[in-house]
């Protein structure tokens, strides 16, 4: 991809590359050497600049501290087969990004600084985008409200970060769920389709509760009657039943998964049959009467997939039959993987070569 406006690099001079061990990463511990910045004010965009990674300063006042303005997306670069570096599905993370930052009534960066600074700040920091297979490049990009101002207000300022880390394949094994019907992580008119931070520090007392009853995480139940089964944690849900791939519909309080959309279109590619409509708890705990039901996980750019061994229901506890090879989960996994790495064609265009 050619760069339209060429963004400054501040390169560091004491790259922390040889301190990281690549074949022992843990998610979410290390960053790379630079970092993306760009401040919004009087209506907007100021010059990207690629510096050091670095602490940021805040002023106590700064709004985002306080009032909750503050958007992210989570996105991953892989080292192909051949060698050269693919960003996965920019253009949908920066829709969704978007629809986010519009949500919570933030300024939006360009499309072009968006793809352009990520771009120019993988090939920057190109050394840290792991060989290890599974093994990526975590991209964070994020917006926050940067006006200090101690008085609930919009934010007149806004910066635009993006930071980068290498993280190891999430090697899932089956988690333990259970379906949360006393707290909601979102409600119908509410934020929940939007990746903001506060709809993550609403979800953790939940989790924190069902982590010491002995659940890996929640799912999350609708706001209105707690009936119809909403997300797994902070990942979208699917299920096996009857052979069919179900997973619910997007709507305001559903996030619309990158994850999701892509695996919803290799399933139905395979010639398996999809179907986005509502899922009761009812309806779950029929399946385990019946035995229909034969997968469900989680799905999201973390781990792409989480098998789920077990869901609790009205204090009991259903298990999921054994997983193997020949689940559907896996065979959609590792479809999905071969695209990324470029094993397989790209007939969808969600590529992006650096
Ligand atoms: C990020 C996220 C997902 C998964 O989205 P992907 O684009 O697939 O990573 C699902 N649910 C919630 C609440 C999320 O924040």
């Amino acid at each position: 991809m050619e760069l339209l406006t060429d963004i400054p690099v501040r390169q560091t001079i004491h790259s922390k590359i040889h301190d990281v061990d690549f074949t022992a990463l843990e998610f979410g511990k290390y960053t790379s050497d630079h970092m993306l910045v760009c401040d919004y004010a009087e209506d907007e965009w100021l010059q990207p600049l690629i510096v050091p990674f670095a602490n940021l300063s805040l002023n106590p006042a700064t709004l985002a501290l306080h009032y909750g303005q503050t958007v992210f997306e989570g996105m991953k670069a892989f080292r192909m087969d051949d060698g050269r570096i693919n960003i996965f599905r920019m253009d949908k993370h920066y829709e969704r990004f978007v629809r986010s930052l519009d949500r919570m009534c933030m300024a939006v960066p360009p499309k072009e600084l968006f793809m352009e600074g990520l771009l120019k700040l993988v090939e920057t920091d190109k050394a840290w985008v792991p060989t290890q297979t599974g093994a990526s490049l975590y991209l964070r990009p994020f917006v926050y409200a940067s006006e200090a101002r101690f008085g609930v207000k919009v934010s007149d300022k806004y910066r635009f970060v993006i930071f980068t880390g290498p993280v190891p394949e999430l090697y899932a094994k089956p988690i333990r769920v259970k379906v949360e019907t006393r707290y909601i992580r979102a409600a119908k008119g509410g934020t929940g389709f939007a990746k903001c931070g506060g709809n993550y520090g609403g979800a953790f007392l939940p989790t924190q509760q069902a982590r010491k009853q002995g659940y890996d995480q929640v799912l999350w139940t609708d706001g209105g009657e707690n009936k119809f089964i909403e997300e797994s944690g902070m990942m979208n849900v699917m299920f096996v039943i009857n052979d069919t791939l179900i997973t619910p519909p997007l709507s305001d309080s559903i996030l619309d998964g990158v994850t999701r959309d892509s695996l919803l279109v290799l399933t139905k590619d395979l010639g398996y049959k999809t179907e986005e409509r509502p899922v009761s708890v009812d309806e779950l705990e029929i399946a385990f009467r019946e035995n229909s039901i034969t997968e469900a996980f989680g799905v999201g750019t973390a781990a792409v997939v989480a098998p789920i061994q077990t869901i609790q229901i009205r204090e009991i506890d259903h298990h999921l039959p054994g997983y193997g090879p020949g689940n559907l989960f896996y065979i959609i996994k590792q479809k999905l993987e071969a695209i990324r790495l470029g094993k397989e064609e790209d007939v969808y265009g969600w590529n992006f070569v650096v």
